[in-house]
C-alpha cells in the first residue's frame, strides 16, 4: 500500500530533493504561474520544485549528457511534483472538453504526484525554448509524438521540430526516462505500477 505525504511536508522527507540542488537546469513551473490551461496559479503557497531522489539523480544524468553532446543546450523543467489535489483540479478543468485523455485519472493517480515524472523542454544557448512544434500543454494532436510521422506528411510539423523532440528523447532515454505517445514534454521515471504501489504520493 502506498503512503501519502502532504505538500507541506515534502521538505522533511528524505525521499525528495529540491530542484535547486540540481546544477545546470532552468526551472519555470507553469502551474505555479497563471501561464497554464487553467489560467491561475495552482501551487501557491506550496513549493512544488521537488522530485523524488531517484528521478532527481536521473535528471542529473540528463544534464551531464547534454553538457557533453549538446553544450549550450539547457533542460527547462516545466513541472515536477504535482500534488494529487492539483491533479484533481486539472481533471475537473478538462471535464466535458474531450481532453481528459491528456491527464491521468485522479483515482489512478499521476506519476507526477509521486515526484517520478517530469514535464521538460530544452533551451538553446540564448535561453530560448527549442521549437517543438507546439508549446507546453497544447492539448492537440500536434503535441502527440505518436502522430509525428502523419503530421510530417500533412505538413503540420517540420523535420526540424521532430529533430528537437528527438534530441530531448535521446537525452531522457539514456538516463532511464520513458516518454508517452500523447505529450512530447512528459516523461516518467521507473515502472509506473511499481511507483503507484511503492512510492509516497504527495497530496
Ligand atoms: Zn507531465
Amino acid at each position: 500500500m502506498s503512503q501519502v505525504l502532504t505538500s507541506e511536508n515534502i521538505g522533511a522527507c528524505a525521499d525528495f530533493r529540491h530542484l535547486s540542488t540540481i546544477a545546470g537546469i532552468a526551472i519555470d513551473l507553469r502551474y505555479a504561474t497563471p501561464h497554464n490551461f487553467v489560467g491561475r496559479d495552482l501551487y501557491s503557497p506550496f513549493d512544488c520544485a521537488w522530485l523524488h531522489r531517484d528521478a532527481a539523480a536521473a535528471l542529473e544524468q540528463v544534464v551531464a549528457w547534454l553538457a557533453l553532446r549538446r553544450p549550450g543546450c539547457t533542460a527547462l523543467i516545466l513541472d515536477a511534483v504535482r500534488p494529487q489535489r492539483v491533479q484533481e483540479q486539472l481533471w475537473a478543468a478538462l471535464e466535458g472538453t474531450g481532453l481528459q485523455m491528456y491527464l491521468a485519472e485522479p483515482v489512478r493517480g499521476s506519476i507526477h504526484s509521486f515526484g517520478m515524472a517530469l514535464d521538460i523542454t530544452l533551451l538553446d544557448e540564448r535561453g530560448n525554448e527549442l521549437d517543438m512544434g507546439t508549446g507546453f500543454d497544447d492539448l492537440t494532436e500536434r503535441s502527440q509524438p505518436g502522430m509525428e510521422q502523419e503530421l510530417l506528411v500533412r505538413g503540420e510539423i517540420t523535420q526540424m521540430q521532430i529533430g528537437h523532440r528527438q534530441l530531448l528523447r535521446d537525452a531522457m532515454a539514456q538516463a532511464g526516462f520513458a516518454g508517452i505517445s500523447s505529450e512530447w514534454w512528459h516523461y516518467d521515471f521507473g515502472d509506473r505500477e511499481q511507483v503507484r504501489r511503492g512510492y509516497k504520493r504527495v497530496m
